[in-house]
């Protein structure tokens, strides 16, 4: 067998074994198995690309590949221990980015390759000239787009700006008229290549990723980061034609349309439209005066809190981003062990955009050893809110917003959201009366039926617990509480 058909084999392997990885990662029961396919399938890759590679160039810019390869690696690993899962969303960011630089590097090397040695040393026909200008352009515009939005992505997700939307005047012209302007200079490049085209459409592709990221609001970055992960996808397609790697054509085709399909599914999920947030929030109305607050707050402290959850019939806890900035979601896990000791009825509320990453707080609640069966989804829970004596919002601030059902005029408005006000009783964990990412303030915080409790997620929910086994300790059994709760 030559290098060539072997490495046609290998490509075909990783090929299969990234859709088995893919297959394998939508469950949890299999995720493992999807990651060690996934590792296997790109190891597979990077060795018969630089196994095919090495037959035409020399031995030493194999050992230079070897090096950036094993440099890389070694900032990947080091990365990846250090990371926190808070940070997960915008490490992501960050690799989306690099697709994107990538792709345009690999369009500008392919469009100078032809300019400086004609067709004659690439593989390129004449007749099929044309055909590759596009496929330079095109990819070219999709890794520039990718590789700014990505960087905005990267910088509102770790707060070094603000979240909120960026609106100019006449937004949405801006973005058709880049998409317009695309158009025509794509046209014209496959009929006259030129550098000054090729500088109009990066710099045209940069500024266009850029806006389109900045444009969306806090409450829809899940979206933006699975659509940018679906560009990087067509990105590395586009890389994969110019660079003549079947592999690199089929992976981002399976990273493009999935992203594409996981960002579809988001969209639904939050009641969004998926042509808006893709266009860059269009059709999207200004966010304008939600930050002030709303009236009077109150306050309770743990040990009030302890006496209210002692006494209750049933309980729900609604995690959010806090609870994973804590890590409270062990003695979360503990304060749950303890009152279903007491008799009290205690579930989890999970929003699908809970935290920073999808599935971030079903993660962190098995990490702590939270039985599966009380951790019901959005859907599943809300219409057992009104019914429920206590509900702790532990970090959550967005999705638990009544506005998003209340207030036409937010920037979350229409998100579905935990109806958390509905319960009898509602107590927010919280530092303070700050607005969660949205950058929308929240009037759950001053009804009727809510109490703040400020401070540190795990260190408050640390002295509940201490407030429980000293009322424990005192002699008030198990079962005096459950008549009490009983007749609740
Ligand atoms: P939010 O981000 O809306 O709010 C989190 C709250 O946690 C803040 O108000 C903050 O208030 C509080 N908090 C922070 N640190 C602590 C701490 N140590 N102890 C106690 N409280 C703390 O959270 P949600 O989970 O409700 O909403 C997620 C938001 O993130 C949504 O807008 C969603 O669209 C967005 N998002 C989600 C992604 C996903 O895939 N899940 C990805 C990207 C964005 P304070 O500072 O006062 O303590």
């Amino acid at each position: 067998m030559t290098s060539v058909t072997a490495s046609h084999a290998a490509d075909l392997v990783a090929a299969l074994l990234f859709i088995l990885s893919l297959a394998g990662l939508s469950q949890h029961r299999t995720s493992r198995a999807g990651v060690v396919y996934g590792i296997a399938g790109m190891a597979l890759a990077l060795v018969a690309t630089v196994v095919v590679a090495a037959q035409s160039i020399t031995a030493g810019v194999v050992a230079l590949i070897v090096l950036a390869m094993a440099f890389g690696a070694a900032i990947g690993l080091w990365r990846a221990r250090r990371v926190e899962m808070t940070q997960m969303p915008e490490l992501i960011a960050v690799l989306h980015s690099f697709v994107g630089l990538a792709a345009v590097l690999v369009g500008w090397n392919s469009y100078l390759e032809v300019e400086s040695h004609g067709t004659a040393q690439t593989r390129i026909g004449a007749d099929l000239l044309g055909i590759h200008h596009a496929e330079v352009f095109i990819g070219v515009f999709i890794g520039a787009v990718t590789f700014t939005g990505s960087i905005v992505a990267f910088l509102k997700l770790s707060a070094r700006i603000d979240s909120r939307p960026l609106i100019l005047p006449g937004k949405n012209a801006l973005n058709l008229g880049a998409l317009g302007a695309f158009a025509v200079l794509t046209a014209w490049f496959t009929i006259s290549p030129n550098l000054s085209l090729m500088i109009a459409v990066t710099v045209l592709a940069l500024a266009l990723g850029w806006h389109l990221v900045a444009s969306i609001g806090g409450g829809d970055m899940p979206v933006v980061v699975s659509m940018l992960n679906s560009y990087s996808g067509w990105a590395a397609a586009a890389a994969g034609f110019l660079l003549d790697n079947n592999l690199l054509i089929v992976t981002g085709a399976l990273v493009g349309s999935s992203g594409a399909y996981l960002s579809y599914i988001m969209c639904k999920a939050m009641n969004r439209s998926f042509i808006s947030v893709i266009a860059g929030g269009f059709g999207i109305a200004a966010p304008a005066g939600h930050e002030e607050e709303q009236g009077e707050h109150r306050e309770v402290r743990a040990v009030e809190a302890a006496e209210l959850l002692a006494q209750a019939r049933s309980v729900i806890i609604t995690p959010g981003y806090g609870m994973a900035v804590a890590q409270a979601q062990h003695p979360v896990a503990e304060l749950t062990r303890q009152l279903r000791e007491r008799g009290v009825e205690v579930r989890f509320g999970v929003h699908p955009v809970a935290g920073r990453l999808p599935g971030h707080m079903n993660v962190l609640l098995a990490e702590a050893k939270v039985p599966y069966d009380i951790v019901l989804e959005m859907d599943e829970i809300n219409d057992d809110l009104a019914d429920t004596s206590v509900v702790l919002v532990i970090g959550a601030n967005d999705t638990v917003n009544p506005a998003a059902t209340e207030d036409p005029g937010s920037p979350i408005a229409g998100m579905p959201v935990l109806r958390v006000w509905e319960a009898e009783q509602v107590i927010v964990f919280k530092r303070s009366m700050a607005s969660g990412y949205a950058g929308v303030q929240n009037p759950l915080f001053f009804r009727e039926n809510s109490s703040m409790l400020f401070g540190d997620a795990k260190q408050s929910v640390e002295e509940i617990l201490h407030a429980l086994s000293t009322d424990s300790r005192r002699g008030a059994a198990p079962a005096a509480r459950q008549a009490t709760v009983a007749g609740h």
